[in-house]
């Protein structure tokens, strides 16, 4: 990461905190690695985020339907996706600092391709034939352990009342699909879907990430949205082919990311049943890096769960009577990492005078607060009411802030810095007119616009 960069990523970690976007997890005790909660505003964008994919995957889909599936399933379902044998990460630690590392990470530092799906004895002979040129990026020596990897499932003692729970544990599930996959014959059989349809879903998912320095980009808890369409195997790579354009366009579309921040990365280094894997990438201050992944998993997922749980998942095909596995083409995306990078993107230090003004320049649609209020002088109880008065019809609308500290101008610097569309402010005419000013984020161009067509007004500028 060059100097500008890493600048503008401990800019925005900073900001994110001071302006109550994402705080560091129980920072009065002194934090814990790799969790971070989301504040008021944070709270807010993630919540706009998931909406638009909801709407995006499910509101505006026929052929996919909604599921909310529990985090703690059947122990054997992670067996039989693999997980249990092999949802690993190669680990190192140096041998100086005793930092935990991850090998395809140091490997990728000086331009040795690797991944993380490497066989050990594959990724441990490359890393020995390049340990001499990688330093550990805590301490700068060179000096590693042998590679071992080093599974990712987080274990818990649910339901198991003895002390000797770790060699039976429960997993936090590490990765929200299974559920859909365990579930697909309960909607299949109460929905009104046919193949070809998918099954979507928003959840929460661990692991025990061996390094977790880049923020919300890469945490031990995160959310996942998720959805696997069902497909017979005639159909996969076309239904893949539109399922890649179609989530490309989500970013671009209903997040605002512009286009030549992001890029296609292929992966090379299949799993032996994916026929195809791509990730979309985003251009982070860090680099482009991995904001969803887009598989196309032939019949691994439903067959492995038809063996393991002896119940066959086959499906009929009532036109053709052809029996078959169903195919699974799936879009993986991480919420934190869609909402880092919409905050990246709308990230802009402009000059105003003398000054700078730091302005977050949302989509509308994902802006945590739509519409500020505010009255004029705070002392004016008149100006007060009026203000007020807006302000609770506008809150039944929008996500609204009143407020009447300090002086306008800096109110509107603090709505700009966690990226408000509008301003509305009530001062002396408003009481003889019957109209306010409205401020706009970017261009802060302000207009005047009568009381009773404001709610009309906004409606229209922020759809
Ligand atoms: P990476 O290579 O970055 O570890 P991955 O390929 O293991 O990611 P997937 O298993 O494909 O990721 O998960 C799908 C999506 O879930 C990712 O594209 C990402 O957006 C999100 N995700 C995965 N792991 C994490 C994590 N530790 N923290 C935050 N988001 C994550």
């Amino acid at each position: 990461m060059g100097k500008k960069q890493e600048n503008l990523m401990e800019k925005i970690v900073s900001f994110c905190k001071r302006r109550g976007f994402v705080f560091p997890s129980s920072e009065i005790y002194g934090g814990f690695a790799a969790i971070y909660d989301f504040g008021p505003y944070g709270v807010e964008l993630e919540n706009n985020i998931k909406d638009q994919w909801w709407k995006y995957m499910v509101q505006m889909r026929e052929d996919i339907v909604g599921l909310d599936s529990a985090i703690f399933m059947h122990p054997k379902i992670w067996e039989a996706s693999g997980h249990v044998a092999g949802f690993s990460d190669p680990l190192a630690e140096c041998k100086k600092c005793h930092s935990r590392l991850r090998v395809d990470h140091l490997l990728e530092s000086v331009g040795v391709v690797a991944d993380e799906k490497m066989k050990e004895e594959e990724i441990s002979r490359i890393f020995s034939e390049n340990k001499k040129k990688i330093k550990c990026p805590v301490c700068g020596a060179s000096d590693f352990t042998d590679v071992k990897k080093f599974n990712l499932l987080v274990k818990s003692n649910l339901g198991n009342f003895t002390e000797d729970w770790s060699k039976e544990p429960v997993y936090l599930r590490g990765e929200t699909c299974q559920g859909i996959y365990v579930n697909y014959e309960n909607v299949l059989n109460s929905a009104r879907v046919r193949i070809p349809f998918g099954i979507a879903q928003i959840g929460k998912a661990f692991r025990n990430e061996i390094t977790a320095r880049q923020f919300i980009f890469r945490t031990r808890e995160f959310e996942q949205m998720e959805m696997q369409y069902f497909t017979s195997p005639e159909d996969e790579m076309k239904a893949y082919e539109e399922l890649k354009k179609y989530r490309w366009n989500f970013y671009i579309n209903c997040l605002g990311l512009s286009e030549k921040n992001l890029k296609w990365h292929k992966h090379e280094n299949l799993v032996f049943y994916a026929k195809e894997a791509y990730d979309i990438e985003y251009n982070f201050p860090f680099g482009f890096s991995e904001l969803e992944g887009l598989h196309a998993r032939g019949d691994y997922d439903l067959t492995q769960h038809s063996k393991y749980s002896g119940k066959d998942l086959s499906y009929v095909d009532p036109k053709t009577n052809k029996k078959c596995i169903p195919h699974v083409v799936e879009s993986s995306a991480g919420v934190a990492r869609s909402m880092l990078a919409v905050i990246c993107e709308a990230y802009t230090e402009e000059k105003v005078g003398e000054d700078t003004r730091v302005v977050l320049k949302f989509k509308n649609n994902l802006a945590p607060i739509k519409v500020a209020v505010f009255p004029l002088l705070k002392n004016k109880p008149e100006l007060v009411a009026k203000a007020r008065e807006i302000f609770n019809d506008l809150k039944k609308e929008f996500v609204c802030e009143f407020d009447d500290n300090g002086n306008v101008g800096k109110r509107y610097r603090r709505q700009d810095e966690i990226g408000t569309p509008y301003c509305v402010t009530v001062d002396f005419e408003s009481l003889e007119k019957g109209d306010v000013t409205v401020r706009d984020r970017d261009t802060m161009k302000q207009e005047r616009v009568k009381i009773e067509e404001l709610l009309d007004y906004l409606h229209d500028k922020l759809e």
